[in-house]
């Protein structure tokens, strides 16, 4: 398919002007397909002392606590849970298994094994998306993603948030954008499908800043990405920050202008997973509209129908990486 056909695919799919991820399932299943976030209680690199200690900034890093324990019967209940409350909602029979919180890559490699397992002998789990950071992914784990690619539908999600190193050194991130970028080359000598983790607008970032990590993450075609705007949560050490007025959140209006930025340089045909973070107004602190179901979403369409616009539109295949 062209990028041309493509876009006309958009504009077909709800009238939206970006590659959301439920038309993707449709087209790779023939069937809508919903995600069930699974929680196997891996601790995180950047917590447990490994790289790091006390997480990035914007994490409750007390919630991935070292002490974690997983069960097997734990995870098949969350997925028994997540295919009923979704069937119930949704009315749909197949299903991602999602290793969502944390980084789910941290562990030996037969215990990854094990609890990936436990989701792909359901018959009703169709593919996996594990979440993972970019130091978290050696050569052992990749061996077993690509052995299990062959299985069932994978997909391999690794956290960047920011291309720019004094922003990842700011939110304590761990790791640099060369850890990402070796990550990312080594994964795909295993053929794995992979997609990228983005915050846009974080503190001290400019548009350009911005322009430069949407070029970059365009120039490595992923399979899909998910946008996040920076939010406070309870808990999280930004929250005493914010609360300091040492940092400024993105407005809905600033938000929208950065996530439009960004889709217009991604190639068309890169799935768009979500374009904004989510958090219940029991944990957050700020912005207030991230706790409003589709604001992000309509405030950025809004946008680009205001530019005329669309996911891909400047995508340029030629780009090359001279900073
Ligand atoms: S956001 Fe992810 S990588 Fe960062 S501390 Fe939390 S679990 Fe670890």
């Amino acid at each position: 398919m062209t990028a041309e056909d493509l876009n006309a695919f958009f504009w077909r799919v709800n009238g939206l002007r970006y590659y959301p991820q439920s038309a993707y399932f449709r087209r790779e299943f023939g069937a809508p397909v919903r995600k069930i976030s699974v929680d196997a209680h891996f601790s995180c690199p950047n917590i447990d002392g490994t790289v790091g200690y006390g997480g990035c900034i914007f994490c409750d890093a007390r919630s991935f606590s070292p002490g974690r324990r997983f069960g097997i019967e734990d995870i098949d209940a969350q997925i028994d849970d997540g295919i009923v409350q979704l069937r119930r909602r949704f009315d749909v029979d197949r299903f991602i298994a999602y290793f969502q919180p944390s980084t789910n890559t941290h562990a030996p490699v037969e215990t990854l094994e094990r609890v990936y397992r436990v989701a792909l002998r359901r018959p009703e789990i169709v593919g996996l998306a594990i979440g993972t950071r970019p130091d978290a992914v050696g050569e052992p784990v990749l061996t077993l993603l690509e052995k299990l690619a062959r299985e069932k539908w994978l997909v391999l999600e690794l956290g960047l948030q920011s291309s720019k190193d004094e922003s990842l050194r700011f939110i304590n991130r761990g790791h640099d954008y060369a850890c990402f970028v070796d990550a990312v080359a080594r994964a795909k000598r295993h053929g794995l499908r992979l997609g990228a983790h983005l915050i846009l607008g974080l503190p001290g970032e400019t548009r350009e800043d911005n322009l430069l990590t949407a070029r970059r993450v365009a120039a490595m075609r992923f399979h899909s990405v998910k946008l996040h705007n920076l939010y406070v949560v309870r808990r999280a050490p930004l929250a005493d920050m914010w609360r300091a007025g040492k940092v400024a959140i993105p407005t809905l209006e600033e938000y929208a202008r950065l996530a439009a930025d960004f889709l217009e340089v991604l190639p068309p045909d890169t799935v768009v997973e979500r374009l904004a973070g989510e958090a219940t107004d029991d944990f957050l602190i700020a912005p207030e509209w991230t706790a409003k179901k589709h604001a992000a979403r309509n405030a950025i369409d809004q946008e680009l129908r205001r530019r005329g616009s669309w996911q891909g539109k400047f995508f340029d295949p030629d780009w090359r990486d001279e900073n």
